[in-house]
């Protein structure tokens, strides 16, 4: 007989420890890259899973043997009930984290240090506020810079996602890695990757070869360090030498890292996604709510995992939008 444990193991004997969340499709920003430009439609609020179906299934998953839990979305911070689902999960064995665009984090910085996160990732794109606007046709810039500062002053480690995008903000790799510098914060470099509705095609990406090529015409060869990565990292993580902060690249688009994967993610409406580019799903929230046992529908869909990318092995197929409109668009899925 399988122990519980075996439910989050796939065919390649990966095990699924790390579960991330989307709490909500709704956003406060429209990044281009994440929400498609004719927007998504809501789903009603009854079929997205309310906090003690999020806490249900999150136990059955802890107790299978997930160990961190990643809040994301949309903004995760949009939920009116956050800080009732931060305290319910707070009550299993887990460490939680939680991915923002940073708008009202300062909201939740009491409540976030009562339950243990350490670590925020906050997604910044630009350093600068007219093109901040112009990447998420929104006016927040201000807002989420200067959370970035309160978080740091409260002692909080913030990872600042970038998405790069080429002739957009491919211009600013150097001034981010300046940031870095007097500030104790990691930079991540994020290829631009393909969803539905996001207008992806390969030229846009800017790839890891290429950030590195821009760091190296910058700065010495000896100031450049590459550190050691944390067990499935996806992110290849870097420093310049006498700075305080680090830098590093996730290049799903030239470098996945499927083979060390250790994720899986549950959408705001309870669809198990073995993979983000995964073109199916498994529902966990239509059996949950109908009394019954979900564990065989985790198991069937955490096994059933492809080695790589939801089986968009080849660059051909990864890189041809037509394979994409199966998936839902980022914002939907939770990055
Ligand atoms: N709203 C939150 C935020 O922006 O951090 C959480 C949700 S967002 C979907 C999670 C992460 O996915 C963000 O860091 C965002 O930059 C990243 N992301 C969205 N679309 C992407 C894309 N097409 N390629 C690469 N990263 C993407
Ligand atoms: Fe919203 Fe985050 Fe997507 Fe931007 S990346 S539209 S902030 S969910």
């Amino acid at each position: 007989m399988s122990s519980k444990h075996d439910i989050l193991t796939d065919s390649f004997g990966r095990k699924h420890t790390y579960l991330r969340i989307s709490l909500t499709e709704r956003c406060n920003l429209r990044c281009s890259y994440c929400m498609p430009q004719e927007g998504v439609p809501l789903l009603p609020k009854d079929h997205l899973m309310n906090a003690k179906e999020i806490f249900e299934i999150s136990k059955l998953f802890v107790e299978a043997g997930v160990n961190k839990i990643r809040f994301t979305g949309g903004e995760p911070l949009l939920r009116k009930d956050f800080p009732q689902i931060l305290e319910q999960l707070g009550t299993l064995p887990v460490s939680m984290s939680i991915t923002t665009n940073g708008i009202t984090i300062d909201r939740y910085i009491d409540l976030l240090k009562k339950h243990q996160v350490k670590t925020i990732n906050l997604s910044l794109d630009t350093l600068d506020a007219e093109k901040f606007k112009k990447v998420t046709f929104r006016d927040y810039f201000q807002r989420v810079y200067d959370n970035i500062f309160r978080l740091i002053a409260e002692g909080f480690h913030v990872k600042i996602n970038v998405v790069l995008m080429k002739g957009v903000n491919d211009d600013e790799i150097v001034e981010f890695i300046n940031f870095t510098k007097t500030h104790p914060v990691t930079v991540r470099f994020i290829e631009f990757m393909p969803f539905d509705g996001n207008q992806w095609n390969r030229e846009k990406t800017v790839s890891y070869n290429d950030v590195l090529a821009k760091v190296h015409q910058h700065f010495d060869d000896d100031a450049i360090i590459r550190l050691q990565d944390a067990p499935h990292d996806t992110t290849k993580n870097f420093k310049i030498v006498g700075h305080l902060g680090t830098f590093g690249i996730i290049g799903t688009v030239t470098n996945p890292f499927c083979d060390t994967c250790n994720r899986i993610r549950l959408t705001a409406n309870g669809q198990l996604k073995n993979c983000l580019f995964s073109a199916t799903e498994s529902d966990l929230l239509t059996p949950l709510r109908a009394g019954k046992d979900i564990t065989p529908i985790i198991q069937k869909a955490v096994f059933g995992k492809f080695a790589m990318r939801g089986g968009l092995s080849t660059p051909e197929q990864f890189e041809d939008p037509k394979e994409h409109t199966e998936n839902r668009s980022m914002i939907r899925i939770g990055g």
